[in-house]
């Protein structure tokens, strides 16, 4: 074919059709144009516009169109190809302006008003020019919505093509504020109203839904002005729509309309301000040195919603959609994405950081021994007489230095330390928790107790611990302290669950700084969980549960809510009001708790309200809170509506999770999914303008399920996701620490730094004990390449700290390929980089109100000290010649199924922003996809397509890309998890067991697993990409075939139940 070549010699048929007037010419091309332009994929048309195929093609339409008279042989098929290049031409709406064709375009309907079919091919290119908003609204001064309202109007069914293409064209027009301005004051609202409702009335069979959902659109647009709203409540338009919707619930073609009428109804509905006195958080904690202090919002302002509130709907039924702008955001510098060896501080202040690898020193005496070092926090690193510590890595006595420092817990790190020498737990215990007593600010040293279980005798009977309800009835009228119970269920905890103990617990929670203070602690913590020996599936996406969730509340209930009934005035009440008879009562005053309100909406109906960050008044997605007083078999249901994300996986599938202390007394103690009837949208409250400023939208959504609890009068918790609080992490510690074989896991927790809550945030460091102290053996031990971990960064992810509780105790493990993994390498792990933030229950911030996983570019060391000092480390090992191999910070993901890898390529980020930098100069190791791909195979849950190698500009100052950069670590990851479940791999149910087939939800048991895996990915990496002794190699081929574990994983078998 000869296209190319004629475009070549800058001869195109679009060049000759308008300078041709010989008419067979012109229709010659035309026709092999729409031939050539109807195959294939849109390149074709694509390389017509990039060739001035457009304006060609309107240079030819003005000139028909002066002829006279119409020669349509020859405009039919030139107004076919300016649709179909016009709808692929982003700027086609300019280029018409540009070729003065509006009025061309209008004459030429106008004069076609009597010919449908010629009509219809003007309606056609008017619809395209009026995808710009500009060209449209000239189409609109011009007259253009009139002619099209007389096309539309009245109802009928005769020339339905036609019909569709005016409504089509209309819907379009509409999209300009000025336009649906116009058509309100001319009171075409009301008319396309009726006309919606003819055509929904005589359209019994479903033939004409597009023009159905066309006449929609047209009041979706006008609808997004202020004037369109006010008018289409005046004229019953949300009774016109909803009655019409009705009808249409069960039928799954239909949803194109249903969802565009809840869409219309949704932003229509008058919006009201969350019934709290303020958004703020209910919490707020006065920063170091003036930094900046959040404005007061309050919630009581007017206009809820600016007069521009443009529905930035994003289609619910598209899962996974990964942004379009996306690729706008690709950082494309390439100076930017090189890596660069800069220092964000002074030099000489890297030289604390030695201190935090004593495994690098050569004493090998201090190394069995425990050391201790001082603990930076904002203080210590601003000190001007700060000096090194390395010392103390070989001191045991108290430093001298140490007052200067004001971390009052020192004396009592070294106690710690040294208390696991002892072996008599019980011993240990009391003296720990007396320590814990002892070293506090006696302001705060209150009494933790465990929340109170009700001590109704009754309440007991059918448990497992009769001596409870003997010792209830033996108490005089029942008051019993509860501490007796405590200690009666604790004496039959046999630590039936691994690597978890109430008592460790409860004196690790002891020492928790918390901003409410917390004196209770939930009982799933304290009592510890168990995974299920079964996955469950995620549910199936029910039709309509959407709907029904969405508009009952605002239309059918509208007027029949029951008078709202506050049962917790706040949480600030150390202790929840018992509200009207048949109530919940609610609590969530404890570690990790959250949840601001709880409203009585109906008799088993309640709407909830999570608490923001503290020092924020945004964020609200992690909720987790205690209910009791429950009937037995009774539905409740639970609107949580203040939920931030513009969608969530509880849409697909995903369930939140209970549990259930009458279970757990019964020997089940377990968090699982639960909840039916789940859905997540946008609900009609809106945030003030000055409240939501800077929030992308101030929109709120509800999240709504029904929940149907085991026992009656039971006490359950709810939660977002398994929880996993900062005690959990601490005792998890001081567990592993105990496990261990210390004769070949060398094993050093210390303190990272102190937080801002004045918490601890803890650093491991995990290796094997060198073989001997020969010189070799200690040389190979020092010279372990380094592995840097981190994790929870984000406290509403717990999904991660599971995740990283799967590793460490995978490293600590006699697992041989662990064994084997430690002599490889040395792991610095942070396994909790935002202590406070998951202690107050905050979804995605520290106290200081900000994201810390995008302040690595420059963490402010007051503000931000467990970024500042994880990063002075990583910078240490840096200048010490000692960057790690593999740098891995461990996440949740809201959005997304599986697990899977974030990681940085300077080319794949080139080559998918489509730039034009020759990729050849940048040589770049490709090392960086080893690990996924390894991961991929051993891993099930882990998938490979799903990770992305690409840099964004929005994530400059994220873990990944900073320690990327910064320190040049080719391997360094963002690890994500999914809150919900697998959509590939082995936790998706196969075909057989149900169609559609629908994935399994992550237990806790697979996120552990995940953790574990890793560290088998870890070990192969090192035996694939480092040079290896033999000996290690002699021993990793007795462990692993690596064929074999690649094969593995197809046979294991999962088991599920439904
Ligand atoms: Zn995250």
């Amino acid at each position: 074919m000869d296209w190319h070549l004629s475009i070549r010699d800058g001869c195109s048929p679009c060049a000759c059709a308008k300078s041709s007037s010989d008419k067979d010419v012109i229709l010659n091309i035309l026709s092999v144009l729409t031939d050539l332009l109807s195959l294939g994929t849109g390149r074709r048309i694509q390389y017509v516009i990039s060739k001035g195929g457009s304006e060609a093609l309107l240079q030819a339409l003005t000139t028909t169109a002066q002829t006279e008279p119409l020669d349509h042989s020859i405009l039919l098929p030139l107004l076919r190809l300016l649709a179909r290049v016009g709808q692929r031409d982003r700027k086609f709406g300019l280029k018409v302006q540009k070729a003065e064709a509006t009025d061309t375009i209008l004459s030429l309907a106008r004069r076609s008003l009597g010919h449908h079919l010629h009509l219809t091919h003007c309606l056609w290119v008017l619809q395209v020019c009026a995808s710009n908003v500009t060209t449209g609204t000239t189409l609109g001064i011009n007259g253009a919505m009139e002619l099209l309202f007389k096309v539309i109007t009245p109802y009928s069914k005769r020339h339905i093509r036609t019909v569709r293409a005016a409504i089509e064209a209309l819907a379009a027009l509409l999209k300009s504020r000025s336009n649906s301005r116009r058509a309100v004051s001319r009171g075409y609202l009301g008319g396309l109203l009726r006309l919606y409702q003819d055509w929904h009335r005589n359209d019994v069979s479903n033939n004409y839904v597009y023009i159905r959902r066309g006449l929609l659109l047209c009041l979706k647009h006008i609808t997004n002005i202020q004037l369109g709203r006010e008018t289409f409540l005046f004229s019953k338009g949300m009774e016109i729509l909803f009655t019409s919707v009705q009808d249409c619930l069960s039928c799954k073609n239909l949803d194109p309309i249903i969802n565009t009428v809840i869409q219309i109804l949704r932003k229509c509905y008058p919006k009201e301000p969350l019934p709290v006195a303020t958004v703020r958080s209910s919490y707020s904690f006065p920063l170091p040195g003036n930094a900046k202090a959040e404005p007061p919002c309050e919630g009581s302002e007017g206009d809820y919603e600016s007069d521009g509130e443009e529905e930035a709907e994003k289609d619910l039924d598209s899962e996974e959609e990964e942004s379009k702008e996306e690729d706008y955001d690709l950082e494309t510098d390439v100076n930017k994405l090189r890596s660069k060896a800069v220092l964000d501080r002074p030099e000489e202040e890297l030289g604390q950081y030695k201190a935090m690898c004593p495994e690098l020193s050569h004493n090998f005496q201090s190394l069995l021994s425990a050391p201790s070092h001082s603990i930076p926090n904002a203080t210590s690193v601003k000190h001007p007489n700060y000096r090194l510590r390395n010392q103390s890595v070989t001191e045991m006595g108290p430093d001298p230095g140490e007052k200067d420092f004001k971390v009052p817990r020192q004396s009592w790190t070294n106690k710690e330390i040294h208390r696991w020498d002892q072996t008599d737990e019980k011993r240990d215990i009391a003296e720990t928790a007396q320590d814990a007593h002892s070293c506090e600010d006696p302001a705060r040293n209150h009494v933790l107790m465990l929340r109170p279980l009700p001590k109704d005798p009754a309440w007991y009977k059918k448990t497992f611990y009769p001596e409870c309800e003997a010792l209830i009835n033996s108490s005089a009228g029942g008051s019993l302290d509860c501490s007796d119970i405590v200690t009666n269920l604790l004496e039959k905890h046999q630590g039936d669950i691994p690597f978890h103990s109430p008592h460790f617990y409860i004196t690790r929670a002891k020492r928790v700084k918390s901003i409410p203070d917390y004196k209770d602690l939930a009982f799933p913590d304290f009592w510890g969980h168990q995974p299920p020996p079964y996955s469950k599936p995620m549910l199936e996406r029910k039709y309509g549960v959407q709907r029904k969730s969405g508009i009952p509340h605002l239309i059918i209930f509208r007027d029949q809510r029951q008078p709202a009934i506050v049962i917790l005035a706040s949480i600030y009440c150390s202790h929840s009001s018992p509200g009207a008879p048949g109530c919940l009562t609610f609590f969530s005053k404890f570690e990790s708790g959250n949840l601001r309100k709880a409203i009585q909406v109906r008799e088993f109906e309640y709407d909830l309200i999570m608490n923001a960050d503290v020092n924020s008044n945004q964020q609200h997605q992690w909720f987790y809170f205690e209910v009791r007083g429950m009937k037995l078999a009774v539905p409740y249901r639970f609107n949580i509506i203040n939920c931030e994300k513009f969608n969530s996986q509880f849409n697909y599938g995903m369930q939140l999770v209970m549990y259930s202390v009458k279970e757990a007394l019964q020997g089940r103690p377990r968090w699982l999914r639960a909840g039916h009837d789940i859905c997540y949208y946008k609900n009609h409250y809106r945030c003030s303008a000055t409240a939501g400023r800077g929030v992308k939208g101030n929109f709120y959504y509800t999240l709504t399920f029904s929940i149907k609890f085991p026992h009656k009068d039971d006490v359950c918790y709810l939660a977002y996701h398994y929880p996993y609080t900062y005690s959990t992490m601490m005792s998890h510690l001081d567990i592993l620490e105990r496990s261990r074989n210390p004769k070949k896991v060398y094993w050093r927790q210390q303190t990272l730094c102190q937080t801002l809550g004045g918490n601890l945030c803890p650093l491991l460091t995990i290796t094997a004990m060198p073989e001997s102290k020969k010189r070799d053996d200690l040389e190979q031990f020092c010279n372990r390449p380094y592995v840097f971990l981190v994790a929870r960064v984000h406290p509403g992810e717990s999904n991660a700290s599971w995740v990283m509780k799967g590793t460490l105790e995978f490293l600590v493990s006699n697992d041989p390929i662990a064994d084997l993994l430690r002599k490889c390498f040395i792991f610095k792990i942070v396994p909790m980089l935002n202590p406070d933030g998951v202690i107050n229950g905050n979804h995605r911030c520290s106290l200081s109100g900000d994201d810390l996983n995008r302040q690595w570019l420059t963490p402010n060391s007051q503000l931000h000290p467990t970024i500042y000092h994880a990063k002075g480390l990583l910078y240490y090992l840096r200048s010490i010649g000692r960057a790690p191999l593999v740098f891995c910070d461990y996440h949740g993901h809201s959005q997304r199924k599986n697990v899977f890898l974030y990681g940085c390529s300077i080319k794949e980020t080139l080559w998918q922003a489509g730039c034009m930098v020759d990729t050849a100069v940048i040589t770049e190791d490709v090392g960086y996809r080893t690990l996924p791909k390894i991961l991929d195979k051993v891993a099930p849950a882990f998938v490979m397509n799903s990770c992305s190698f690409l840099v964004e500009k929005s994530r400059e100052s994220t873990a990944r890309v900073v320690v990327w950069k910064e320190m040049g670590v080719l391997r360094s990851y963002t690890m994500e998890s999914t809150y919900c479940g697998c959509s590939h791999g082995l936790y998706k149910v196969s075909q057989s067991f149900k169609e559609p087939c629908a994935g399994l939800q992550l237990g806790t048991q697979e996120l552990e697993e995940m953790g574990s895996k890793f560290c088998l990915g870890l070990l192969i990496l090192h035996l694939k990409s480092l040079p290896c002794s033999k000996k290690v190699m002699s021993q990793a081929a007795l462990l692993l075939d690596l064929e074999e574990e690649i094969t593995d994983r197809t046979q294991r078998s999962v088991i599920v139940v439904f």
